[in-house]
Order: structure tokens, then C-alpha cells, then sequence
């Protein structure tokens, strides 16, 4: 099944698809303590329920009881241990073992292996309450706006300018935010960030990736440095600024492409041959984590990269939180168009 090779990260792929075990207490979910469900991380099949999970001290997510119809059982006489294997009905991926010693009435113990498992928080919105959102390039447009409605909906929200340092100061104080300076294109500056924000906050819930330039005149007439400076921040700046990252996200990222990432236009080609490279930066990281990344593509917005024409950045702002709510959901390339809500 090579299919599942490509659908499965190796992690995964070795417990689902070749019965390994995960080793004890390193399993992203052995701490999940939140109302949800677990899925099948292979099918999405719904396995087990928040309120069947317990404490069992062995380092592996624990339940007393899986879902109806949800499992099946095999004996498993591997290591010369005569154990019950646990395997998902739907799509036969090994997910754990089941015990007869549990503590609760069922007497059942299940113990399943984080890596085989997606946990799916209950109701379908986020709550941005006390969440470490970053946002890049936010003393103005649409990342400030963003910044603002993160802020109201009570999130910690990290502003970072390039030159705007006015403007991020004055947003930083409304909003009680940190602000930092980066210059998205230099690797100091990005570790430096990355750096900061761990020592300040630990880990970072949700990365918006909106710092961006553009250069709106003929490719003939710009400059080497005009194009150079659109490869390298909307592009290459994202792409290593997301990989500094991402060992500190915990939650999602969510990419700034563009109208202009899904269709080019004469006068912007360098800038729509980045914004169609964060989309497929976008498609291709999907397949390989866990946490949820999308490209939200606002069409022609009013900042001053277009001279304030086109639609107001706070609809734009607005689109992007409901997409990390929950309550738009990208499609199946990881695209939200913010047209499509307007
Ligand atoms: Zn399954």
C-alpha cells in the first residue's frame, strides 16, 4: 500500500500501517485533556471519545472504552507476550493494544499510540482566549487588522514591523501586544525572533505569515533589486521563517497568498510567481504535519501596497479569523478565497 506511504507521515506509517509502538511518553496526545474526539490518523474514522480517556501512568493515551463498532481486536503473540491488539475497522490500522486492567467499571484499559490518533476539539470554532498568535509584518494593513481582532478576541498577539516602527509601537500599546523588528529576509533577524518569542512565550499557537512586498509595474522596467526583494520576503523569507518556526507551533499556520497565487497578472509577475510558490508551499507542508496550514487569498486589497484601493483590509482580517475559528474551512488545495466571502 504505497498509497499510505505518501498519505502518513513515517511516524505514523510505522505504527498504523507496520504495528510499531510509539515510545512511551513522548505521544503529542497523551496530555489532551480537552472535550473532543479521536480519529483514526489514517481514515479519520472517530475511535474514541474525550470522556472515555484516563490517567493509566504508563506514558500511552489511555481509554476505558472505544466507540461502537468503531474497532476490532486480534490476538497478538509478537515478543512472546500474548496481547490484544487494537485495530481500526475501517481502515485496519494497528492503533494499540487493549488490557483487562482498568480502573474505571469497564475494566478496560486501551492503549493506543498518540501517532495513530488525531484529536478533533470539540464544537467547530477555536478559541483565540489567551492563544500566542504571530503575525508577520502587522504594524499596518491587513496583518494589523488581524492583529486587532486576535486582540479583541483576548489572543496574545506578537507584532512584528519592518520599517513601521511607529505604527507598531502605537498598535503594540492599544492592544498590549509585543512587538519585535524583523527583516523577514535576514537569518539573524528571523532566529533572533524565533529566539525572543520562546524565551517570552514558550511556543507560538497560530503563525500568520503576511509580511509581503510587491513591485506593481512592467517586468521590464523593475529593478533586480525590486524583483530580488519580492522572491525574498514573500517567498524564501516565509518558507525559512515557517521552518525556524516550526518546532515552537503548536496550533496552525495560516499563509497570506493571494488572488495573485491563483491566477497571474502582467505588471506583478515576480510578485504572482511568489504568491502561487506560498500556495504550493502551503499544499506540499500539509501532506507532511499534523497542525492545519492554509493559504487565505484576499483578491485586491486596500493597503498601501495597492495605493488603498480595493477591498478594506479589516474584511480581509476578518475572513482569516474565521478560518482559524474554524468556521470557514479551507478546500481541498488549502485555500480559503476571501472573494468567496465578501
Ligand atoms: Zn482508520
Amino acid at each position: 500500500m504505497s498509497d499510505w506511504k505518501t498519505k502518513l507521515t513515517k511516524e505514523q506509517y510505522h505504527i498504523l500501517r507496520e504495528k510499531g509502538t510509539e515510545a512511551h511518553g513522548t505521544g503529542k496526545l497523551l496530555n489532551e485533556k480537552r472535550k473532543g474526539m479521536f480519529q483514526c490518523a489514517g481514515c479519520g474514522a472517530q475511535l474514541f471519545a474525550s470522556d472515555t480517556k484516563f490517567e493509566s501512568g504508563t506514558g500511552w493515551p489511555s481509554f476505558d472504552k472505544a466507540l461502537l463498532g468503531a474497532v476490532e481486536f486480534e490476538e497478538d503473540t509478537a515478543y512472546g507476550m500474548k496481547r490484544i491488539e487494537v485495530k481500526c475497522k475501517q481502515c485496519k490500522g494497528h492503533l494499540g493494544h487493549v488490557f483487562d486492567d482498568g480502573p474505571t467499571k469497564t475494566k478496560k484499559r486501551f492503549c493506543i499510540n498518540s501517532c495513530a490518533l488525531e484529536f478533533k476539539k470539540k464544537g467547530i470554532t477555536m478559541d483565540l482566549k489567551d492563544k500566542i498568535i504571530l503575525i508577520t509584518g502587522s504594524s499596518i494593513g491587513i496583518g494589523a487588522e488581524t492583529a486587532k481582532l486576535c486582540a479583541n478576541e483576548g489572543a496574545q498577539v506578537i507584532i512584528t514591523y519592518f520599517k513601521d516602527k511607529t505604527k507598531a509601537e502605537e498598535l503594540g500599546k492599544e492592544l498590549n501586544a509585543s512587538i519585535f523588528q524583523l527583516d523577514i529576509t535576514n537569518k539573524k533577524s528571523r532566529d533572533h525572533l524565533i529566539a525572543e518569542v520562546k524565551k517570552k512565550f514558550k511556543k507560538i499557537d497560530i503563525l500568520i505569515n503576511n509580511a509581503g512586498v510587491i513591485a506593481w509595474k512592467n517586468f521590464k522596467d523593475q529593478t533586480e533589486e525590486e524583483i530580488t526583494s519580492q522572491l525574498r520576503t514573500n517567498l524564501e523569507g516565509l518558507i525559512l521563517f515557517t521552518h525556524a518556526a516550526l518546532p515552537s507551533i503548536k496550533e496552525m499556520i495560516v499563509n497570506i497568498s493571494g488572488g495573485a497565487g491563483k491566477t497571474a497578472y502582467d505588471e506583478l509577475v515576480p510578485y504572482c510567481a511568489t504568491k502561487f510558490g506560498v500556495r504550493a508551499f502551503t499544499q506540499g507542508l500539509a501532506q507532511e504535519i499534523n497542525i492545519p496550514i492554509v493559504s487565505v487569498n484576499p483578491a485586491m486589497t486596500a493597503t498601501r501596497m495597492t495605493n488603498f484601493q480595493g477591498v478594506a483590509a479589516v474584511r480581509v482580517a476578518e475572513v482569516i479569523i474565521k478560518t482559524i475559528k474554524g468556521s470557514i474551512k479551507p478546500d481541498a488545495q488549502r485555500d480559503v478565497d476571501v472573494w468567496e466571502y465578501m
